[in-house]
């Protein structure tokens, strides 16, 4: 059988790129979207190519940008807004498959293996692609094509804006091998610097390194890498829409030692909370329920479940539901917490304003920008980059949880 073909399409500077089409004039000036414009601590979300000019990077603070460039004109981000140009995107993507599976909102893979009969080749489909999406839409886009989904994420990244990059199989050793650890999907920097210290610096160090050597640095991540290294990724591009299958999405932790005071619970539930509403924003959803199951030392265990006001997204909104019951079903000492959220929807339009006080929305707008940020800060760096300062000191064995994949989807 021959090698699947997989694009990785990834908009350039997406929130920038947007605000443009609004705003054409925005595009003359060195301009990023940023955090709370106010605050000299907002964070660099996007950047246009003017303000790359400068050196400005994502995910530095406004300040360290204006430094580099005092004149650096600063836009707050419109999320509801980038979510219409996600759709309206990956829609001309479903044009040529319907294996679209959206990665993020400015991020997708297509499978487009049966579709090269109808459309061409894979970079034919890809070079038409960027076309479209930069006249249709106003938006510069950068594709990788390659026999995997995780070789073809490497393609979007190597070569931007508006560009097609091919690794086929045969390519892999003079052009993947070469790139930095760092450029593949999940190394993050404290995965990047254990690697270091056995000196490993490329992908084809990766690939020639002992999959034992590297369960053992890494655990299940080491196993993983070591797949990818070598080409061997074969998970399926998921079709689009298969995000409306999911029931619910948890996560649940065992923790070192057990959970006993009030500030160990919440920490615990912090991180697990962090994790599930990362997973719901990366899949487009909200959900109306959350559920909590605490297991006992004893290994006895409850799950209780709240319906919340709105159906949400945000950690710090479920964190809310998850610390009420846990503290009113709550045992001596807890050995295991699960969060799971349900009543899923995929209706992000409109906040269901009407059941909130008026004074109540900026905050919940702040508290969204927040955890955008956290994302983007994720998606880039690895999940381990941002965490609860507590956890840093905590025994509770909450360490490199990144929640990875679509484990506990169900
Ligand atoms: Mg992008």
């Amino acid at each position: 059988m021959g090698d699947r073909v997989i694009l990785h399409i990834d908009c350039n500077s997406f929130y920038a790129s947007v605000e443009q089409v609004f705003r054409p004039e925005l595009a003359e000036v060195p301009m990023a979207v940023c955090g709370d414009p106010e605050g000299r601590h907002g964070i660099i979300l996007a950047k246009n190519e003017k303000a790359k000019a400068y050196g400005i990077a994502t995910a530095e603070t406004i300040w360290q940008a204006k430094r580099k460039c005092p004149e650096l004109v600063l836009v707050p981000p419109r999320m509801d807004e980038y979510r219409r140009f996600s759709r309206r995107i990956n829609a001309i993507y479903a044009d040529y498959t319907d294996m679209v599976e959206p990665f993020s909102l400015d991020e997708s893979w297509l499978d487009v293996t049966g579709s090269q009969q109808l459309f061409g080749d894979g970079k034919t489909i890809a070079d038409t692609i960027r076309r479209r999406v930069r006249e249709e839409i106003g938006v510069t886009v950068s594709v990788g094509v390659s026999f995997n989904k995780v070789f073809a994420k490497l393609g979007s990244d190597y070569k931007k804006p508006d560009a097609t990059t091919v690794f086929l199989r045969e390519d892999v050793p003079q052009k993947v091998w070469p790139l930095p650890v760092t450029s593949l999907l999940f190394v993050g920097r404290s995965a990047a610097a254990t690697l270091e210290k056995s000196h490993i610096y490329t992908i084809g160090d990766l690939a020639r390194a002992d999959r034992e050597l590297l369960v053992r640095l890494l655990g299940k991540l080491g196993d993983t890498l070591c797949d990818y290294a070598r080409g061997l990724d074969d998970s399926p591009v998921a079709k689009l829409g298969d995000s409306r299958e999911i029931k619910s999405v948890g996560n649940g932790m065992t923790f070192r030692r057990d959970l006993a005071s009030e500030e160990d619970i919440r920490l615990g539930l912090h991180v697990l909370c962090d994790s599930v509403a990362h997973r719901l924003r990366r899949s487009g959803l909200r959900g109306w329920t959350v559920q909590v199951t605490i297991k006992d030392t004893n290994l006895k265990s409850i799950t209780r479940q709240t319906t919340l006001p709105r159906a949400t997204d945000l950690s710090s909104e479920m964190l809310e539901a998850a610390m009420a019951l846990t503290l009113a079903n709550r045992p001596a000492a807890i050995r295991m917490l699960t969060v799971t959220v349900s009543g899923l929807t995929d209706d992000t339009t409109g906040e269901q304003t009407s059941l909130f006080a008026e004074e109540q929305l900026p905050d919940l707008d702040n508290r969204r920008r927040l955890e955008h940020t956290l994302d983007r800060l994720r998606d880039r760096y690895g999940w381990s980059s941002v965490r609860p300062g507590a956890t840093l000191q905590n025994n509770l064995g909450i360490d490199e949880s990144a929640p990875r994949g679509a484990d506990d989807e169900t």
